[in-house]
């Protein structure tokens, strides 16, 4: 019999499995109720049979003596508390069918302890875990042990913040606070052209950081193979999005990072899910996906891609969605779903809480799939046609996000607006493209955004034609207060 107090939920005797992330308390809540003879720790023997408790070379030879000191255990009706992730379904499962030979009840207990508990335990400890290894174990965690319900155990103990589906979508917005103007805005720079003259790490690092200072919510990459005429020349660079928001996921910052949009047709479905779940993994749960159905043949023919009627984009659109939100759901069962079959979604690192995916997009199906299968739609902001669209997106679905790609022409003052116009307007006429652009100060600009939030806009992606460093960046500056 235990010498302490064991938690009135838990069977004793028994078999008891602890399960938890690094630092999530599994040891203290095992020495707090049971006497050490009954908990088998898979670091104690690490520490037995090699240089010390966080000596992975030991591993397996730790494993094998807690495999046998837990059938030798059990096959004796002796309460045994295994101390280790728990993450392993096999020897969890066997551990189970030994105890139930043994005519032991068995119990899981699960330690969701919130991530940022667990890193600051981590980082007092001797021998601190990897900061990476801690997010996936954090990620895999929250797999597992929406798992064990459904798993056969007796009892199962949720000691800490349970890790129920509401839990896990509730996480983001506790870990990450969202960051949004005063008028309810979050207000996302968007990134078309790239300056970067002959440093281009550095411009991005630059721009990045300003971005972050600025109070903006994130950074989205266009994503495109040769750079779009209205934004610049073909030969102006656009760098692949996947690896340049590697890079940024790397800065120091708050920002979300993703693309606004990828096209379909780029990227197989299951390959985008994989570089948007790493992104994810690499930066604590900030990724985003933007997709859309692609439009521009040229720049598939120039890469060697297929460019498929716009009815057979949109169907890759669709699919792609289904792809992606099977390979990040928890486990890794095959899907089965209305568009497409997958033998099995297995697909690590998972990602860090829940990835939006956001459809781009304006034509009538493109606004039926973003409201029906996507997070979030992202229309154009011009007026009257936002207006049309925001319709169009409640009338599939009432409560849709919206989110606005803006393209403003902002000047410091009226002055500056006013030259700025002049610089860009090309051949248009500089009164039709200051409407076009909603030339305006910062200040004009704030009104017009208030107007947006008023609409129910959640979201503005903005993108600035003459953005050339990070300087520019002060200008959205009152518009993220
Ligand atoms: P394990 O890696 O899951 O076995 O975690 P430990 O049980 O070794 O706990 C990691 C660290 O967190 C240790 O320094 C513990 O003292 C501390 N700790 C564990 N549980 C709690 C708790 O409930 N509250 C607080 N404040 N600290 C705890
Ligand atoms: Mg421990």
């Amino acid at each position: 019999m235990p010498s302490l107090a064991v938690d009135d939920a838990v069977p004793d005797p028994a078999l008891v499995v602890l399960v938890g992330p690094s630092g999530s308390g599994k040891s203290t809540w095992a020495v707090e109720g049971y006497r050490s003879q009954e908990i088998v720790s898979s670091d104690t023997l690490r520490g037995l049979v090699g240089s010390g408790s966080a000596d992975l070379d030991a591993t397996d030879d730790a494993f094998d003596l807690l495999e046998r000191i837990v059938a030798a255990r059990l096959g004796r009706g002796l309460t045994t508390v295994v101390d280790t992730l728990g993450t392993d379904q096999a020897r969890r499962l066997r551990w189970r069918d030994l105890a139930r030979q043994a005519g032991l009840p068995t119990a899981v207990v699960v330690l969701s302890t919130p991530v940022e508990e667990c890193r600051r335990r981590n980082a007092a400890r001797e021998r601190p875990v990897p900061a990476s290894v801690l997010t996936q174990q954090h990620a895999r965690h929250r797999d597992v042990a929406s798992r064990l319900p459904t798993e056969g155990w007796d009892v199962v103990l949720e000691v800490g913040a349970p890790v129920t589906p509401q839990a896990a979508e509730q996480r983001p917005e506790v870990e990450r606070t969202e960051r949004r103007s005063s008028q309810g805005l979050r207000i996302v720079l968007q990134l078309s052209r790239f300056p970067w003259g002959e440093e281009p790490a550095a411009w991005l690092r630059d721009v990045t950081l300003a971005a972050d200072a600025a109070g903006l919510a994130g950074v989205a990459l266009m994503d495109h193979l040769i750079q779009i005429p209205q934004v610049d020349r073909a030969w102006a660079p656009i760098p692949e999005p996947w690896v340049t928001l590697g890079l940024l996921a790397g800065l120091d910052t708050r920002l979300d990072l993703g693309t606004l949009v990828t096209p379909a047709t780029f990227r197989p479905p299951g390959i985008t899910a994989k570089a948007a779940a790493t992104l994810s993994a690499l930066s604590g749960g900030r990724a985003f996906v933007g997709v859309g159905a692609g439009w521009w043949e040229r720049e598939h023919l120039g890469h060697g891609l297929p460019f498929p009627s716009a009815q057979e984009r949109l169907d890759q659109l669709e699919r792609g969605i289904e792809t992606m939100r099977a390979l990040w759901a928890a486990g890794t069962k095959a899907h089965s779903g209305p568009r497409l079959e997958l033998p099995e979604t297995t697909s690590y690192p998972r990602p860090v809480g829940e990835i939006p995916i956001i459809v781009g997009g304006s034509g009538r199906r493109s606004l039926r799939i973003a409201a029906t299968l996507g997070d979030a739609a992202n229309v154009p902001s011009t007026l009257p046609r936002l207006g049309e669209h925001l319709e169009t997106l409640r009338s599939h679905n009432a409560d849709v996000v919206v989110t606005v790609l803006d393209l403003p022409t902002i000047g410091r003052d009226r002055d500056d607006t006013w030259s700025r116009v002049e610089r860009l307007r090309g051949r248009s006429q500089a009164a039709a493209f200051a409407a076009r652009t909603n030339a305006g100060t910062p200040a004009q600009q704030r009104d017009r955004y208030g107007a947006l939030a008023d609409r129910g806009v959640d979201t503005v992606f903005v993108a600035l034609a003459d953005l050339e460093g990070p300087d520019d960046l002060e200008r959205l500056e009152p518009l993220a207060r």
